[in-house]
């Protein structure tokens, strides 16, 4: 492998899902938050995606055209044809929809929110590594930090992705632990398999491409037998699904330290699970980056 593959590129391609933004100041707060993070501290140019509808790529536009580009880093802004994309995913995706959301096979819109798992077929083959990123995150460390990881990924690596910071998936294996009750599956890290937050991902669109693999488990057969086998009944989306897989295929995933997605949601914390929360909850070492999951307020330093 030459050394150039190891380094961090000119610019970094990141994707963030930007939707149903009008009337909603909170979520176009979360982004202006974001994204001025992440510039205030990059060190490389960044390459923003909007995945979203038509006004909120436009709202995005916006806020992005006023983030202080003083410092060092610079940005601008991809057009993506959303249209097009959604409607490419929408094929693909329909298993998953079935299984790991509320409302199954509805809206060409809605298969956006399993966009991460499919990409690799929907955008060109050129593009290579992508940083995916929810908007209600807050990055204090320069984000080619993290694309560093992108070098750490073990031979069978396909995604890089954060341990869940609850217990929601020991909560959603309730049944299939019950019946198997020595099972890794729910339990905390590190021996245990936790399950995935998708709020920040690293996706190697060529390893995923080129994964048979990985391939072969977005399809409706092996999904049907996977829940069926693991009682899994999910409404989180993509991340469900690399839940799912990674039961049976670990090693498809590089576990992204939780320094660089550390969640500080606790609705979990007082619905049964007080003794075994901090398992899950408990991150060391500096914050890289905070994720306000479920509406939780960052801190401000
Ligand atoms: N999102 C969006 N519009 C919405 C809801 C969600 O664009 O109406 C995007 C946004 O990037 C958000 C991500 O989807 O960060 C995931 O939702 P959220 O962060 O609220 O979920 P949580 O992290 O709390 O589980
Ligand atoms: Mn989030």
């Amino acid at each position: 492998v030459s050394e150039l593959e190891f380094s961090v590129p000119e610019e970094i391609d990141v994707i963030i899902t930007f939707t149903k933004a009008k009337d909603n100041w909170q979520l176009a707060d979360k982004f202006r938050r974001c994204v001025a993070s992440l510039v205030k501290h990059s060190s490389v140019m960044l390459a923003f995606h909007i995945i979203g509808d038509k006004d909120s790529q436009q709202i995005a536009e916006k806020i992005l055209k006023e983030v202080d580009s003083g410092t060092a880093a610079k940005h601008r802004v991809v057009h993506l044809d959303i249209d097009t994309m959604a409607k490419e995913l929408h094929s693909i995706v329909l298993p998953m929809q079935k299984y790991f959301s509320y409302k199954p096979g509805s809206y060409y819109s809605d298969s956006l929110f399993f966009l991460s798992a499919a990409i690799h077929r929907v955008v060109p083959e050129t593009m290579h590594r992508v940083i995916m990123l929810d908007a209600d995150l807050k990055f204090r460390e320069d984000i080619a930090k993290l694309y560093q990881k992108f070098n750490d990924f073990k031979e069978h690596n396909v995604i890089g992705i954060a341990y869940e910071g609850q217990p929601v998936y020991r909560h959603t294996f309730w049944k299939y632990r019950q019946e198997n009750p020595s099972t890794r599956v729910g339990d905390p890290p590190p021996k245990g398999l936790p399950g995935f937050n998708s709020g920040v991902l690293l996706l190697d669109l060529h390893r995923m491409r080129n994964s048979k693999h990985y391939n072969s488990l977005i399809n409706e057969q092996v999904l049907e037998e996977q829940t069926k086998k693991y009682s899994f009944k999910g409404h989180l989306g993509d991340q469900d699904f690399f839940t799912l897989i990674s039961i049976e295929h670990e090693e498809l995933f590089y576990v992204l330290p939780c320094n660089w997605n550390r969640q500080l949601c606790k609705y979990w914390r007082d619905k049964g699970y007080e003794s075994v929360f901090d398992l899950y909850f408990k991150c060391e070492g500096p914050i890289y980056v905070y994720h306000g999951n479920c509406h939780t307020p960052i801190p401000e330093d």
